[in-house]
């Protein structure tokens, strides 16, 4: 396994003439040894772009990537020995399962004892035990994915494993098993895991790390609890949760935020506020409370364990959750806990001293 350094990396398919051209903008940053990462954000934002520059099959038109502090910029993928998943399969039809699980074992020059106990591991790893003997032709296209999940995880020496949105062809049921045999596999063997995913339950289940991008660039790496509790940008907080966090646009006096005709305590006074000042409050922090601000219900949804209510306040839409038992009371009035808010200046989150 190996710590992997980003190194100032930047890439533009074709010859840049601005910012803009560039598919990912720059990424400074350290992978550790043995971390799980995801790298969680929506279509487009350059997921597959920084994964297939670890790996090497993307050279980056700028910077340089180290594997444990050694310049593996220009080596391929074979030479970084990393294993790669990805989102459809990728194995030999003509072969039976067994074989092409086998298969980057025996290209090592791997004993064949330890071939078989590998490949045997695997298969039962991948719920694929009873099929060992088959033929891939004919296979479902989720069984062929578990086949190509197998082979990225057949071998045990790799510096890395990166998957790219393995699961998108399983079906939900053994997604959630898969994910946990993922993660069960990262607590036993210690792999440097790097996971892209555009589903954030699916990056906050597997990582310990989530690396959220935007439009070509990281806008935070956290802990799941950082991304929900501290999201550093108006889009982290949007993209994760479910509804994402409310974000108003506010005044700012002192200890004290004006929305519209209303006035919000604030946890302590910001640091620094340039800019176009905004309040975020997941919908977790609101609550009905009898000397809060008055909205306006205009839908209330039953989704099982809890109810989204969607409200108007000064205007604004926001939303808040509500216990499956509680009721939405008659005169709706709304406070935000303090402990939920967050400030932005230009989308960007502005920390609040005491
Ligand atoms: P993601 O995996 O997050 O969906 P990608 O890394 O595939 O995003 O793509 C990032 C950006 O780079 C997108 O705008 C995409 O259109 C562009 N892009 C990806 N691959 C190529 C390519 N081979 N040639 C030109 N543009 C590409
Ligand atoms: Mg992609």
């Amino acid at each position: 396994m190996a710590r992997i350094d980003l190194d100032h990396i930047r890439h533009a398919y074709g010859t840049p003439k601005s910012e803009a051209d560039y598919a990912l903008k720059e990424v400074h940053h350290t992978f550790d040894d043995g971390g799980a990462y995801a790298l969680l954000g929506p279509s487009g934002c350059g997921k597959t772009t920084l994964l297939n520059i670890i790996s090497g099959l993307l050279h980056p038109s700028e910077g340089k990537l180290l594997f444990d502090g050694r310049d593996v910029t220009d080596l391929s993928t074979q030479e970084r020995n990393i294993a790669q998943v990805f989102q459809f399969p990728v194995i030999y039809d003509t072969m039976t399962v067994y074989d092409n699980l086998a298969f980057p074992l025996r290209n090592r020059g791997v004993a064949e004892a330890d071939v078989d106990r590998r490949v045997r591991e695997t298969l039962e790893m991948t719920g694929l035990a009873e099929l060992g003997n088959r033929k891939c032709k004919g296979l479902t296209a989720d069984q062929k994915q578990k086949i190509s999940l197998g082979r990225g995880l057949v071998r045990s020496d790799v510096n890395a494993i990166l998957f790219d949105e393995p699961l998108t062809v399983i079906d939900p049921h053994m997604k959630w098993v898969l994910r946990s045999q993922l993660k069960q596999l990262h607590r036993r063997f210690g792999f440097t895991m790097v996971y892209v995913t555009h589903d954030q339950t699916e990056a906050l289940s597997f990582a310990d790390q989530v690396v959220v991008m935007y439009d070509g660039g990281i806008v935070q790496i956290g802990t799941p609890a950082d991304l929900f509790e501290r999201p550093k940008h108006t889009f982290v907080g949007y993209f994760i949760g479910s509804p994402g966090m409310n974000v108003l646009p506010v005044k700012l006096d002192g200890r004290k935020a004006r929305l519209g005709e209303q006035i919000i305590e604030l946890p302590g006074a910001p640091t620094s506020a340039a800019g176009s000042i905004e309040l975020g409050v997941r919908p977790e922090y609101v609550h009905f409370a009898a000397d809060g601000m008055p909205v306006e219900v205009t839908k209330v949804e039953d989704i099982g364990r809890h109810k989204v209510v969607r409200a108007k306040l000064q205007g604004e839409d926001i939303a808040l959750i509500l216990k499956e038992d509680d009721s939405v009371p008659a005169d709706a009035k709304v406070s935000f806990d303090p402990a939920g808010i967050n400030l932005y200046a230009d989308s960007w989150r502005v920390e609040t001293g005491s």
